[in-house]
């Protein structure tokens, strides 16, 4: 048998892709699962961005293209950062890359050695704990409770600092909390991070336009840290777009420059029909979004007054992004049919099992007290849904 590489033995597969093929799977046996497993918009993208790929097609940009996109697509994130976050980038601080997954993965790739500590608060999403560890570095996780809407503070952040550390990375609106820092807790931050210069902070904003409260505010806005910040972004939350595979970082010229040479060697540019695509999405005016969000606002009332009628499961409320993330520990150690409980692996199993619902354990996002439940899904399906797990829950003794 071929030898797979220690690398890739010792890296987990992603939770969430997991759930949403096991839920696939099951479909296909011809079983009734409802999927509140991906994080994934169940809108299509609007006609006037696949109207500009057809027409990208028909233009012909169907070939190689420069490896940090095309300077007509930068030029165009480079006046969304303006226009949205009121953050001043360049085109030559700009990497488009294949989904901000990828994102992530250059920067991380490029910045981490051997050994250096990368913060992590927690709950966090599952892909950073991978790409931190395929990269040789070693998490650090911050564990950011319930009790304070899971962010960390200034001083749990300090505490965590060791020579060490070389980053620290989380996301606003969290995936999979829902958590929204505000400005001034970033600005909290932003004072420890700036007494550590040599610290790079990837910002993930890629929920920044599902926001159900504040305006979004980003890391970098604050000058005396703004060259220690990655922003990274990507439209395929916002404009349902997680297909067409684009994600996009502002940076430093020095780490945008290091993001471009790693990429050259790994994927290239990505996807020229999708460049032209996301063109159109990045100069449309985000108001166009306010249905999808009105849609999200109104969904996640539905799965809040559910979970609220279920006896045990204790939330916080998410502000952004479409998840829910309840604290379920209190059905640890319960058990049914002779099956005990006692995680939210086994929690998750049981309600794919009995209430035919996938969802995705805590465990994959650094809290093994909570599951998450996404509600990128028609109300009638969610009705459904919380029902299914109503019903699960309570046979549970
Ligand atoms: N960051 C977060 C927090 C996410 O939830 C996702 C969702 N997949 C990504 C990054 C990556 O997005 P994509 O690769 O589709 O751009
Ligand atoms: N970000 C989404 C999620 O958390 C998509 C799945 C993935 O890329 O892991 O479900």
């Amino acid at each position: 048998m071929i030898e797979l590489s220690d690398r890739l033995n010792a890296m987990e597969e992603s939770a969430t892709i997991a759930m949403s093929r096991k839920s696939r799977e099951l479909r296909a046996e011809g079983k009734d699962v409802i999927s509140l497993s991906l994080g994934e918009p169940d809108f299509y993208t609007p006609e006037f961005i696949k109207d500009a790929a057809v027409k990208a097609m028909k233009d012909n940009f169907t070939t190689y293209t420069p490896v940090p996109g095309y300077d007509d697509l930068r030029l165009a994130i480079s006046e969304k950062f303006k226009r949205d976050n009121d953050l001043n980038y360049g085109l030559d601080q700009i990497v488009v890359s294949t989904g901000a997954k990828q994102s992530l993965a250059n920067v991380v790739m490029s910045i981490i050695n051997n050994g250096d500590e990368v913060i992590i608060p927690a709950p966090f999403w599952v892909s950073y704990i991978e790409i931190v560890k395929v990269s040789e570095g070693t998490p650090v996780i911050v564990n950011a409770g319930i009790e304070n809407d899971f962010k960390i503070t200034p001083s749990q952040l300090e505490a965590a600092i060791t020579p060490k550390t070389k980053m620290m990375m989380f996301s606003t609106p969290c995936n999979p909390t829902g958590s929204v820092y505000s400005k001034d807790e970033l600005r909290a931050l932003a004072d420890v991070i700036k007494k550590y210069p040599n610290l790079v902070v990837v910002s993930d904003e890629i929920y920044e336009h599902i926001n159900f409260t504040t305006k979004h505010a980003s890391l970098a806005q604050f000058d005396d840290v703004y060259d220690q910040v990655v922003t990274v972004n990507g439209v395929s939350k916002a404009w349902a777009m997680t297909g067409w595979r684009l994600g996009y970082i502002g940076a430093s010229v020095r780490i945008a420059n290091a993001c471009t040479k790693m990429q050259g060697q790994f994927t290239s540019g990505t996807c020229s029909i999708t460049q032209k695509a996301a063109i159109a999405a990045l100069k449309a005016d985000p108001v166009v979004l306010e249905d999808m969000i009105g849609a999200f606002k109104s969904r996640r009332k539905l799965v809040l007054d559910a979970l609220e009628g279920i006896k045990g499961v204790k939330t916080n409320v998410p502000e952004g992004a479409f998840y829910v993330f309840p604290d379920v520990s209190s059905f640890y150690g319960k058990e049914v049919n002779g099956a005990k409980i006692d995680s939210g692996s086994d929690l998750c199993m049981y309600l794919l099992e009995h209430a035919n619902v996938a969802l995705v354990t805590g465990e994959a996002f650094g809290d093994p007290n909570c599951i998450r439940i996404s509600y990128a899904a028609s109300e009638e399906t969610l009705t459904e849904a919380m029902n299914r797990i109503k019903v699960a829950l309570e046979k549970l003794s």
